[in-house]
């Protein structure tokens, strides 16, 4: 995929979380996490079945006790994506999660802080070739050592847990340096960046709501995207964790790092004769559900209001549309295709995506 608007990207080393790459050279997978009681097998399995039509390439879900780590089995039989056990406290869940036969743990060396605990969960891991992420966040790092969460206590905190890993001889890390500071997460990948080459999972934590959420990881992990940072992305949004995928998604296509149909739209204004914005509402609708699925590069589609602007920006898209009075001309590669009237311009959009996908 074409790196787009992205630095050349950082080089790190490869990590595999079952059938999933990340680092190197790989694409970058999306990823997300069960909001379900994970005790509740069936709604877990269901989430997770949801996220992965969604696009979710790698899935996390919460293991708070020992009759959750116990089910972790049940549950990678269940469903098809490489399974992250998410362990927080207590490193006997992480030993069971190995046992149960998880892809990859998170562990967070905030609240495990025994080193003979780490050491037994990377000897069990190293064994059974499971990768650990080191998992840093804000809010949980240990307020002793560190009374405020800035982004040299957050890269401390992860490198004195890498140094154990080491002397060990495990390599498969992969790291997250997460707040819900945008500025204190950019500072630490940045600053991580130029001390190790595990691969990093990267993300704004706790951003609220899908709408203002959407905004500052859109912000957060597109700057470090940006830069050439960041290995795979989980956007943390308080709601449906399928919305984390579609705005993962987003982030990535704005960067052209996935492939997938961008849509260009223009805002309207009073120069528009015809009703626009229903044409793009129903136009998106059925694009982030099966017409994405389908697309092996980036497409881009432009839906333009008038003549201003609309037959420079469909020119240049894979496919266009430039509305007139009633009317518009559909653009494919460049070169006026046909003149439609507006009842049939959604129709007319989504056969030629279709063409243009299936070709
Ligand atoms: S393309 Fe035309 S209708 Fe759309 S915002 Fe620009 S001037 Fe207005």
């Amino acid at each position: 995929m074409d790196q787009g608007v992205a630095m050349a990207r950082r080089i790190s080393r490869q990590v595999r979380i079952g059938d999933v790459f990340i680092g190197g050279t790989f694409p970058i997978p999306i990823q997300s996490m069960t909001k379900t009681d994970t005790r509740d097998l069936k709604a877990t399995v269901r989430e997770i079945i949801r996220l992965k039509e969604a696009g979710c390439q790698i899935v996390r879900v919460a293991v708070p006790d020992m009759e959750v780590a116990r089910l972790l089995g049940k549950i990678k039989r269940e469903v098809d994506i490489p399974l992250v056990a998410d362990i927080h406290f207590d490193h006997l869940l992480a030993l069971e999660a190995i046992r149960q036969g998880v892809d990859k743990l998170r562990i967070n060396p905030g609240n495990i802080r025994k080193k003979s605990q780490i050491e037994e969960i990377v000897k069990s891991a190293k064994a059974r070739g499971i990768p650990i992420r080191i998992g840093v966040n804000a809010g949980s790092l240990n307020r002793r050592k560190y009374p405020h969460p800035t982004p040299e206590a957050l890269v401390d905190s992860a490198l004195n847990c890498i140094e154990i890993f080491e002397r060990l001889g495990f390599s498969e890390i992969v790291i997250s340096l997460k707040a819900s500071s945008i500025s204190t997460t950019i500072s630490a990948y940045r600053l991580m960046a130029e001390k190790v080459d595990y691969p990093f999972h990267i993300g704004i934590t706790e951003t609220g709501p899908p709408g203002r959420g959407s905004i500052k990881s859109a912000i957060g992990i597109g700057i470090l995207l940006a830069e050439g940072i960041g290995d795979t992305i989980r956007v943390s949004l308080t709601g449906d964790p399928v919305e984390e995928i579609k705005v993962g998604y987003e982030i990535l296509k704005a960067l052209d790092l996935q492939a997938g149909i961008d849509l260009i739209s223009c805002p309207t204004c009073g120069r528009c004769e015809i009703d626009l914005i229903k044409v793009v509402t129903q136009l998106e609708e059925k694009l982030t559900t099966h017409y994405s699925s389908l697309a092996t590069r980036l497409l881009k589609v432009a839906v333009m209001g008038c003549v201003v602007n609309g037959p420079g920006e469909a020119r240049e898209a894979d496919i266009g549309l430039a509305a007139g009075k009633g009317v518009g001309l559909i653009f494919k590669r460049g070169k006026i295709l046909k003149k439609v009237k507006e009842k049939e311009m959604l129709k007319c959009l989504l056969e030629e995506i279709e063409k243009e996908l299936k070709g």
